[in-house]
């Protein structure tokens, strides 16, 4: 039987033990914190992603399937575990709608997933002790000799740093504010300001999930009140954002600088293999990062699976994720420059509005 070790048990490292547990592989999942982490609020997961949860068994666990309403307020209502929305609106920061999205594509739309869920959902299809939670892996606690070592350790990867030594990530200059409101949802909305945004969506079980981004030298220090920040910047925006900012408390916003990859020239060396964050931090701003890291786990799987040899698999995976993922990562890039890093916003918004009511998104 082949083996794998994966260090990590985020979106990417249990999608990887899914796939390969699947196929027949014995897996072993490193993890360096004591339990699943329980950072981050809500997932968008778009229709492509969605497939692969599909595939991996693990959508069924996830129910019920995405809302078919538009923006429905009614999504996500008590009791459900996920939810999900078929459009959203882009507005200017006195309320006005700029563009009304579509996400109507092949699929039934986005679907929205408290990452907790989606974790747990994961863990729940492996067998008992696949995962060794506070099992660190680094300089000093390499990982154990398998046919392949699966890098799912994230952004600030220890085994992209041990196997990939030139890899390199960049600082954004942004810093994303997350959490959840006891308000109920308004819809799918994001608002752009001159450099400034403001996101929210329908939490499962009746409240708000919410995002805000600001530039790096507005958005205060770690050690500052976060909602001091963001009453100031955020000040004589709609009463979206203000009833979410009156709700919030401020023990239950995550505080995050952005980062993200420089294109690797590839994501294998030797039998070490990365997967999500580790391969291809994006920006958030397309929200596509968690499911790029699903897709990377099944593909790998179906890589090692088709191929002669694990070198030859692995090349595979390579080959197969390695341009898509990085255009990802230079679109979020771009979404960001757009959405989040115009200062003279008049422009900006005449085109978002001649263009957004043409567009259906897909994912
Ligand atoms: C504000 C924000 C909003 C986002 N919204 C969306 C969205 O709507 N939709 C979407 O698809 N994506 C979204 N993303 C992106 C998504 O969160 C990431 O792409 C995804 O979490 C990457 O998963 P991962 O498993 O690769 O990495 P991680 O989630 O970082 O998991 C890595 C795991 O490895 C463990 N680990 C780290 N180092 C070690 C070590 N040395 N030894 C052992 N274990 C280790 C960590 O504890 C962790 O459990 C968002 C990101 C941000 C910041």
């Amino acid at each position: 039987m082949n083996t794998a070790t994966i260090v990590g048990a985020g979106i990417a490292g249990l999608a990887t033990a899914t796939a390969l547990h699947h196929a027949g592989w014995h897996v072993t999942v490193l993890e360096r914190e004591r339990s699943l982490s329980t950072a981050g609020t809500q997932l968008g997961i778009w229709p492509g992603a969605w497939r692969t949860l599909v595939s991996l068994g693990v959508a069924g666990r996830l129910a019920p399937a995405a809302g078919s309403g538009p923006m429905s307020p009614g999504v996500g209502t008590s009791g459900e575990a996920t939810g999900g929305v078929s459009g959203g609106r882009i507005l200017r920061p006195d309320g006005t709608v700029l563009a009304q999205l579509s996400l109507r594509g092949r699929g039934p739309g986005l679907h929205l997933v408290p990452r907790m869920t989606l974790l747990e959902a994961l863990l729940a299809g492996l067998p008992e002790g696949t995962v060794r939670f506070s099992t660190p892996v680094g300089p000093d606690a390499p990982a154990p000799p398998s046919d392949v070592v699966v890098g799912a350790d994230g952004i600030n990867s220890a085994v992209r740093a041990a196997a990939f030594p030139a890899a390199r990530v960049s600082d954004a200059g942004l810093v994303a504010f997350r959490g959840v409101a006891p308000v109920p949802s308004g819809g799918a909305d994001e608002t752009w300001g001159a450099e400034l945004l403001f996101g929210t969506s329908p939490f499962p079980g009746g409240g708000t999930n919410w995002y805000a981004c600001l530039p790096l030298e507005r958005a205060g220090s770690r050690a500052q009140d976060p909602l001091t920040v963001m009453r100031r910047e955020f000040a004589g925006w709609h009463a979206g954002v203000q009833r979410v900012l009156e709700a919030v408390s401020p023990a239950s916003i995550d505080r995050r600088r952005l980062k993200w990859s420089q294109p690797m020239p590839s994501y294998v060396s030797a039998n070490t293999v990365l997967v999500g964050d580790a391969a291809h931090a994006m920006l958030p701003h397309l929200g596509r990062g968690g499911g790029e890291a699903l897709t990377d786990g099944l593909v790998l799987a179906e890589s090692l699976v088709g191929a002669p040899t694990v070198a030859e698999g692995l090349r595979r995976y390579d080959d197969a994720r390695r341009a898509p993922t990085q255009r990802i990562v230079r679109a979020s890039a771009l979404m960001a420059r757009v959405s989040n890093r115009t200062r003279r916003t008049g422009a900006r918004d005449l085109a978002v509005r001649a263009l957004g009511n043409l567009v259906t998104l897909r994912g």
